[in-house]
């Protein structure tokens, strides 16, 4: 009867204890002895050589953790002269808990801190932690990612740290997160990928980690910067004209000026409300410098619609004449960015690859910052990589014609078989979906 407690046939019951928040108990194999030495290999010429205790975790029962002391017997063997112990099919040896346990400890460390888990069944953190490590190594040994055309490299908030998401551009999906964004984690990460020669543009920020790691590891791959991050430092300077005058005008107009800046953050084009207008009307008149850096402003985001990179630096050229020396220290992060990395900036005018893209990015690392709360970063990782029903799958078809071999044998008696085609359909999968992600963390079913 106590043995169905446990639910481990192969074990039987000695004894058992209750405490408040823990059950113990004292069993022993019922599995006959060893059949040879493992050993040696031997016949049986074995012999008990003691018993000894030892402690495996097993499942909580009724919210109370659980610890099976094993009486393990000890056998030795006459021909090799050498000791054993007896086998235990249900148990997890080099981690003492029950195998059953090492599946309970990989779904719920996917929901749950590892302390939280550690806790409830009475083993140590680190336990946990490693029995999840290696259940996220087998993971990505099943995972077959399809190495992208277009590799995005994106620096994120998350989870209290700077990490680094690896996208696949063109499909708009996650194929991972590293822990930290640094040059090391970066090369580790690239020379693990199989397929790199596929790699043809890698789109990043202006971030020489990145930089120095891609050229490292795929120096074939041309860098293309992000559109979003070069536009963002025109905006900066002119937030950082608005600033500069907040002295000069009254604790009212400063309020209000501060409510209006999204006027002037804005594209004149995308201005569509006629009260936005006069507001940017009312501020530039106001101030004809912030008035020259929105026009200077508006110029360089101009820039970008150029058609070919050689539009694109004239445009560029004459952009960087317009500015006046009383402007030039708002604008000197922007031009310095620019010379910096030219090549990988302008490399967008003969690969424009970023569109839409780091929009949909930023809104799901802010619904991951929400939704991961309590996750730790190796959980959350691997809910968004492993998790089936998140993954972007195209479905491929391959065509082959093959020649029949049987008309070069006899061309008489099959005039028309010269070849057979044959189409199949297999799977391409390209990480996790960018808006699929997105609507399971927003709907709450993540
Ligand atoms: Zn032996």
């Amino acid at each position: 009867m106590l043995t169905n407690m446990i639910n481990l046939p192969n074990l039987k019951i000695l004894d058992m204890k209750e405490m408040e928040y823990d059950y113990r108990f004292l069993v022993e194999s019922s599995i006959p002895s060893p059949s040879h030495c493992p050993k040696c290999g031997a016949v049986p010429n074995l012999y008990k050589h003691g018993k000894k205790e030892q402690l495996f975790f097993d499942l909580p029962m009724h919210a109370k953790r659980v610890g099976l002391i094993i009486k393990r017997q000890r056998y030795k063997c006459r021909e090799c002269d050498e000791t054993f112990f007896e086998d235990l099919p249900d148990m997890d040896i080099s981690r003492s808990v029950t195998k059953r346990l090492i599946h309970w400890i990989q779904e719920a460390s996917l929901d749950k801190t590892f302390t939280s888990v550690a806790e409830e069944i009475g083993v140590d953190e680190k336990t946990v932690r490693n029995i999840f490590n290696d259940y996220v190594a087998e993971l990505v040994t099943q995972t077959d990612f399809r190495t992208p055309k277009w590799l995005g490299i994106d620096e994120v908030h998350l989870l209290k740290s700077y990490r680094c998401v690896i996208t696949d551009v063109e499909n708009r999906s996650v194929i991972d997160i590293l822990r930290k964004r640094n040059k090391d984690m970066v090369i580790g990460y690239l020379t693990e990928l199989k397929d790199i020669d596929e790699i043809e543009l890698v789109a990043m920020d202006m971030w020489n980690p990145y930089k120095s790691a891609v050229n490292t590891v795929i120096p074939h791959a041309k860098i293309v910067i992000d559109k979003f991050h070069v536009v963002k430092l025109a905006n900066e300077a002119l937030e950082k004209i608005r600033k500069a005058n907040r002295q000069n005008v009254s604790a009212k107009e400063r309020r209000q000026l501060m409510r209006d800046r999204y006027v002037l953050l804005t594209r004149r084009k995308d201005l569509n409300h006629f009260g936005d207008q006069i507001k940017l009307q009312v501020w530039t008149n106001k101030f004809p410098l912030l008035s020259q850096a929105y026009e200077l402003k508006e110029q360089f985001f101009d820039i970008y619609e150029a058609e070919t990179i050689k539009e694109a630096y004239k445009l560029y050229q004459n952009w960087l004449s317009n500015v006046p020396n009383e402007l030039m220290t708002y604008f000197e992060d922007l031009i310095k960015s620019i010379n910096n990395w030219e090549e990988e900036i302008f490399n967008y005018f003969n690969f424009p690859i970023t569109n839409a893209y780091t929009e949909s990015l930023n809104r799901l690392i802010k619904t991951m910052n929400h939704v991961g709360r309590g996750y730790s970063f190796e959980a959350l990782r691997a809910k968004i990589l492993f998790t089936k029903g998140y993954r972007k799958v195209k479905k491929k078809k391959k065509f082959k014609e093959v020649e029949v071999t049987f008309r070069k044998m006899l061309p008489d008696q099959f005039p028309n078989l010269g070849q057979i085609s044959y189409e199949w359909i297999y799977e391409e999968i390209h990480g996790a979906d960018f808006s699929t992600l997105t609507k399971a963390m927003e709907e709450g079913s993540f």
